[in-house]
């Protein structure tokens, strides 16, 4: 490519030479891809809205509590001591989300990401509801102020402004929690004003990211977004334009031969770049602002039915497959990574399964050695340290699976309150006969309100007679 014909890589599509905001008014999209778009959009949105007040047990299904630093995944609440878990958790995020952009490129910024979806499946649809589609639009904002126009804006943005109050309140939920966010919502504004004024400057935020920030978080500000540079390769799917199919352009003609011609597929319509919500002009080549929304495929495969050409001049492919005109294939690579991404998420499934309500560590008091009692038995002294990770109260007891051996707890009945850790003593009797060289592996049962939740091995030692 010429210099020229690189100068696009200059600057960002929304910026003009002066470095002034270029507005984009992106046509209403339309075709197979949308409709199944609509459809994940519909779902994440029901599963982003309902998901901090539906209720497992007395927990929510999702909340992230970073004020008091207390999380509920899946109705499981995890507390700062299992902070490394969350740490874990994150590393296999950050490598998930990698392995998963260097085979299926940006996908998951154009159907799974909330910022998409609630700017093109919520945000724009409203717009185009109430100010029409996009060539309206453009009219609309070039007429001066008349009354026509400032209903429909007023309209616009106090729907806008509705809809980044009710985000708000479902954010709110996700960190305060369902019943603490019905309190703020309930009481007298004076009661909750911190709450309240968290709401209002949450949806303040919302309202200026979707009314007026829009494609920009995506080109700009996601951190994700700029990496994808670095984790593209030529191997890569995403949304791209066939430039062996597609060149050289030309508009179309009515009965002409294209072949004989020597001109492309691509009718230079331009309704790909019409279509695009970042306002990129995807026959380019592949740019950091796209968000593979999969918009201008359909705007493509429309044009290409209407002209009478195959569908799939612009579509889901890697670069080398573009070259080597070969379609998806399954590849060592592929596969290989797919199956890393999968044993991912069976081990965060794990992580996060096999994480106990009520955490124990019990070991021999430090310093301490047995001692003989009357009745002729061996005793230890063990710590045992308790976590519940739980909300509820819990009350603890002890068992031993030793023969003629017994365990007593030195103190008051342990009761925990959730949350909470509390330390405690034990002392473990057990007949000298039971010894073997004057020590025994032994292992003690912990129930929680009568439940056996655990049973932990431990050392126990005595006389070698
Ligand atoms: S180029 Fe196509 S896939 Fe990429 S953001 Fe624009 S419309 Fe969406
Ligand atoms: S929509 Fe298809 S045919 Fe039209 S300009 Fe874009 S690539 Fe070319």
């Amino acid at each position: 490519m010429s210099e020229q014909d690189e100068a696009f890589r200059d600057r960002i599509a929304t910026v003009n030479e002066k470095g002034k905001r270029v507005w984009i008014f992106a046509k209403k999209p339309s075709g197979p891809y949308y409709n199944k778009r609509k459809i994940v959009s519909y779902f994440l949105l029901a599963l982003l809205f309902a998901a901090p007040h539906i209720k497992i047990g007395s927990e929510a299904f999702l909340m992230f509590n970073v004020l008091e630093r207390k999380f509920v995944i899946l109705g499981k609440v995890f507390w700062p001591q299992d902070m490394y878990l969350f740490a874990v958790l994150l590393i296999i995020g950050v490598v998930f989300v990698i392995l998963f952009t260097i085979i299926y490129g940006r996908l998951f910024c154009g159907w799974v990401c909330p910022q998409t979806i609630f700017m093109e499946m919520v945000f724009r649809r409203i717009e185009y509801w109430i100010e029409g589609d996009w060539s309206d639009q453009k009219k609309l904002d070039k007429e001066p102020w008349h009354s026509k126009k400032i209903f429909k804006k007023s309209l616009k943005h106090f729907v806008f402004w509705m809809i980044s109050f009710f985000i708000s309140n479902t954010f709110l939920a996700y960190i305060i929690g369902s019943d603490e966010l019905w309190k703020i919502q309930t009481d007298p504004v004076g009661k909750h004003l911190g709450g309240f004024t968290a709401i209002i400057i949450f949806t303040y935020v919302f309202y200026g990211v979707f009314a007026f920030l829009r494609e920009q978080v995506c080109t700009t500000i996601c951190p994700y977004g700029r990496l994808q540079g670095v984790l593209l390769d030529k191997n890569s799917m995403v949304v791209a334009y066939d430039h062996v199919r597609g060149e050289n352009r030309a508009k179309i003609h009515k009965g002409e031969d294209r072949k004989a011609t020597g001109k492309g597929d691509c009718i230079d319509c331009f309704q790909c770049v019409h279509v695009c919500p970042t306002g990129i002009d995807i026959r380019n080549g592949t740019q950091l602002e796209c968000i593979n929304c999969t918009a201008c495929i359909d705007a493509c495969d429309h044009m290409m039915e209407a002209v009478g050409q195959d569908k799939g001049l612009i579509r889901f492919v890697s670069e080398n497959g573009i070259k080597n005109r070969t379609p998806f294939q399954w590849t060592k690579r592929v596969k290989a990574y797919t199956l890393l991404l999968a044993g991912l998420i069976v081990a965060l499934a794990i992580l996060l399964i096999s994480r106990k309500d009520i955490e124990t560590i019990l070991i021999r008091q430090r310093g301490s050695t047995y001692q003989i009692t009357d009745d002729n038995l061996v005793s230890n002294i063990f710590e045992v340290n308790l976590i519940n990770k739980t909300h509820s109260k819990k009350k603890i007891t002890f068992g031993i699976k030793e023969k003629d051996a017994i365990v007593e707890q030195i103190g008051n009945d342990i009761i925990i309150s959730g949350g909470k850790q509390v330390k405690e003593r034990l002392l473990v009797k057990i007949p000298n006969s039971a010894l073997e060289l004057g020590k025994k592996k032994i292992q003690i049962d912990i129930y929680a309100d009568g439940e056996l939740i655990e049973t932990v091995k431990t050392k126990f030692i005595g006389p070698i007679l």
